[in-house]
């Protein structure tokens, strides 16, 4: 088994040096712009540009919704020849606010479709998300449902005005669905729906060059976070691995992802990502036997996280509990564990 080799190699260097990474040209008709998201530990969206047979271009994700990401966006096009009025058509790897983010903005400048899949567009369709107030009650109620104190999970959600951005967040004008290919002149982008990370999210095989555009499925450092949310999926871990074994058989010329930096070795990758689950499953497991009758939130608590448990308050705790709640409803899935029902179910090892 070949391992997993860096091939974006300036990316690499400059996060270890703590830059961003230069505007990079792949291949004749191909480059990359880093566009920097604001907080959190990815530091940039990587996004794809493809120049189009008979001219225009085409993208893939666009970036966090910001005018210093558009500054980034937008002066990247430029140094590379082109112009935001340029492109054609945006793919969007899923929903989230670093990848679909700056897509209305590109749409209105340059007239381009915003390509998604349908389950990611449902969520942006869906009228909450339109309605901050109500957002902000269905997080608070599902963490809640979880065993989260009401006012612990008020403090952690915050308020409405944090959730006002999302609503500019544009919905798509195509959809595109598993086995789809976009439609994008010289290119032969594949879609692969890998649900997990989000309902909708989706890789893009490309047949001609052989490149594999991974979204967030699977990123070379870090494991995308799988979470349980409101409106989405019932066993998203589940589809999760379902998606990495689905993407796994092939291995493409070289991996693009969305964050970190290109590398090979795409089942290798997938592998280690397999296993980092099942051994944090592994982990709840044995947190579940000892400490029955725990809610997802209280076995939060017992599970080792990257600092104390007790420093974990507001967006990381709601990941970790979410991600927690995750891992349990795989483990019930697999009849590892039963849950007690109710509005705030607990969890107890299978009787066998
Ligand atoms: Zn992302």
């Amino acid at each position: 088994m070949l391992g997993v080799e860096i091939t974006g190699t300036a990316q690499h260097e400059a996060w270890l040096r703590r830059e961003l990474p230069p505007v990079e040209q792949l291949r004749t008709d191909l480059w990359s712009i880093p566009v920097p998201i604001p907080h959190g530990g990815l530091r940039y969206v990587s996004v794809y540009v493809l120049a189009l047979e008979g001219g225009g271009l085409g993208l893939v994700d666009t970036g966090w919704q910001s005018n210093q990401a558009w500054e980034a966006l937008t002066g990247g096009l430029t140094s590379i020849g082109a112009d935001v009025t340029d492109v054609r058509g945006v793919l969007v790897t899923h929903m989230h606010f670093d990848h679909l983010g700056l897509a209305e903005r590109v749409r209105q400048v340059s007239g381009a479709w915003v390509a998604m899949h349908p389950a990611d567009a449902a969520i942006i369709g869906s009228p909450m998300l339109r309605d901050a107030p109500a957002a902000v009650a269905a997080e608070v109620e599902f963490l809640v449902s979880l065993g989260a104190p009401p006012d612990e999970a008020a403090a952690d959600v915050g308020t409405p005005e944090q959730f006002a951005r999302f609503s500019g967040m544009a919905r798509p004008d195509r959809l595109l669905e598993d086995g789809d290919v976009a439609d994008l002149p010289g290119w032969r982008m594949r879609a692969r729906h890998t649900p997990g990370h989000t309902p909708g999210h989706l890789c893009f095989a490309e047949e001609r060059t052989g490149l594999f555009f991974a979204g967030d499925h699977v990123l070379p450092r870090i494991s995308p976070n799988i979470s349980t949310t409101h409106q989405g999926d019932d066993d998203p871990l589940r589809d999760f691995l379902t998606s990495l074994t689905a993407v796994a058989d092939t291995e493409p010329a070289e991996v693009l992802p969305a964050h970190e930096w290109r590398f090979r070795g795409l089942g290798e990758r997938t592998e280690q990502l397999a296993a980092h689950h099942e051994h944090r499953l592994a982990e709840l497991l044995s947190a579940v036997r000892s400490h029955p009758d725990s809610s997802a939130w209280q076995l939060a608590a017992y599970l080792t996280w990257s600092r104390p448990w007790e420093q974990y308050e507001r967006r990381m705790r709601i990941f970790a509990v979410t991600e927690t709640d995750a891992h349990l409803r795989l483990l019930a899935t697999r009849g590892l564990v039963s849950q007690s029902g109710g509005a705030a179910p607990t969890y107890r090892l299978t009787a066998r």
